[in-house]
């Protein structure tokens, strides 16, 4: 089959990649000279399939209603061109914003987490891509005690579907990472 991939980005670029695998005669076009240079140009470079999350979380509604008057805001929508498709969508967003449906949510997109993070060490063995990385996981921490609260519910997830981690006091933060020292003082 011939295939159009529209955007060469970290998602079109590997979505070629499979689909010409599997015999599909496919083709990339962007509006950028070369590829990955938008999004996937400057991210963080961050592989944590375990801290993948729904959107569409208990108090979204809430904050996201701040990120409107936000200058620099992790979520913009821009009030002129909302239709009716996005209108849908985003009343399903928040009908999603409760316990629990974000517990289905972030389950299910663990299990795909996991299967991802394996596709990408095959792919990394197969066309032997050379990178800088390291493996020792991510530390994250929480400032106030509702924060600790409202991790919980991740946790569980992460309980239920073996995913590999450590609830740390702050005293093992230390040991992990002494530079944490600093938000004792
Ligand atoms: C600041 C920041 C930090 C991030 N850190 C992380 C991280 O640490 N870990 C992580 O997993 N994710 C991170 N992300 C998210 C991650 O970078 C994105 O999810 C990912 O790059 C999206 O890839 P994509 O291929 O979907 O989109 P893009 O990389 O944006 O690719 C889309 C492509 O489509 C092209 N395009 C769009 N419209 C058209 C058109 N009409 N005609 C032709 N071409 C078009 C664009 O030029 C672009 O090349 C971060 C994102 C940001 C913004």
């Amino acid at each position: 089959m011939k295939v159009l991939v529209l955007g060469s980005g970290v998602i079109g670029v590997t979505s070629a990649w499979y689909l010409a695998k599997s015999g599909h005669d496919v083709t990339v076009v962007d509006r950028q000279s070369t590829v990955a240079n938008e999004t996937s140009f400057a991210n963080l470079g961050q592989i944590s399939p375990g801290y993948s999350a729904p959107w569409a979380a208990p108090g979204i509604p809430i904050k996201a209603m701040k990120w409107l008057v936000q200058e620099l805001a992790p979520l913009k929508i821009n009030m002129k061109d909302l239709d009716a498709e996005t209108l849908v969508w985003m009343t399903k967003l928040v009908a999603n914003c409760n316990g629990k449906d974000y517990h289905i949510n972030k389950s299910r997109m663990m299990r795909v987490a996991e299967y991802s993070r394996y596709c990408l060490q095959a792919l990394r063995a197969e066309i032997n891509i050379e990178y800088d990385h390291r493996t020792q996981g991510t530390l994250q921490l929480f400032r106030t005690q509702s924060q600790v609260k409202s991790a919980k519910k991740d946790i569980q997830v992460l309980n239920e579907c073996g995913i590999d981690h450590k609830v740390l006091t702050p005293d093992d933060c230390l040991a992990y990472e002494p530079s944490t020292s600093s938000y004792y003082s």
